[in-house]
């Protein structure tokens, strides 16, 4: 058990940290209670590449929200056989399943903030719930939100987020992938810098910002799971978010 003092102790100190270090103090720590989530895109790939190069059989959490690119779910087989994954399907929780089946089409571009909390909050923080740690990908050069994280991040319930690449670049990841001959996601050269479900991601231009292919112009710019919705657990506390009366849903 690490105190809240030493967390944060810790989490100045592995600023000047490269992520392999912060990886193994986190194995170290937390192993076998210990989980890795990813999206399989392109910028994953080198987090991916030292997790299983440092501890092979970590969990890797990959959320199943039904809206992915066909390209995204090969690409994640492909990767997931070849580095000998431990690949850990997340899905939405049955109990929405005929509310989601009524409005397929419509959701994601009428509620996402409900879509990406049904498909992607609800299962995470689900999945968490049994482990101690949660080593995720973001890094500060991505949204504004994700400038303000800390290496170590305290969750509900115990839990600590660990972001070993948050000081990273974009050249940082490009770097790492050039040395190690990392593959890249097929939609990647087609100019979708940042891939997320299909019906909100757009590809953009070289020079565009990398996440701004995503709910383009919709003001939306994280789904919720770097945010503080993930840290609210009931949905009384988070359905002020939604377009959708979810009290009629449920
Ligand atoms: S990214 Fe779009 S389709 Fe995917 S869960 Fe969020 S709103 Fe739904």
């Amino acid at each position: 058990m690490v105190s809240a003092q030493e967390i944060e102790r810790l989490s100045n100190a592995f600023e000047s940290k490269t992520p392999q270090e912060i990886i193994r103090w986190a194995v170290d720590q937390f192993w076998p209670e210990i989980a890795l989530s990813s999206s399989f895109q392109t910028q994953s790939m080198p987090l991916l590449h030292m997790v299983t190069q440092i501890k092979r059989g970590m969990p890797v959490f990959f959320l199943d929200t039904g809206y992915h690119f066909w390209e995204t779910l090969i690409f994640r087989e492909r990767i997931a056989s070849e580095w000998k994954i431990n690949v850990i399907d997340l899905y939405r929780e049955a109990r929405w399943d005929i509310f989601v089946r009524q409005h397929t089409r419509s959701l994601p571009l009428d509620d996402p903030n409900l879509c990406c909390y049904l498909h992607k909050v609800q299962p995470m923080q689900k999945a968490l719930k049994d482990i101690k740690a949660w080593i995720s990908g973001i890094r500060r050069d991505q949204t504004a939100e994700r400038a303000r994280a800390g290496i170590l991040e305290p969750q509900e319930g115990g839990l600590l987020k660990i972001n070993p690449l948050l000081n990273w670049t974009r050249a940082d990841v490009k770097r790492y992938a050039e040395e190690h001959h990392l593959p890249s996601h097929p939609l990647f050269e087609k100019g979708y810098r940042s891939v997320g479900c299909a019906p909100c991601t757009i590809p953009i231009g070289l020079d565009q910002d990398e996440r701004a292919g995503r709910w383009a112009g919709r003001g939306k710019t994280e789904c919720g799971l770097h945010t503080d919705m993930f840290r609210r657990r009931e949905l009384s506390e988070v359905k002020g978010e939604f377009h959708t009366d979810v009290s009629r849903v449920e």
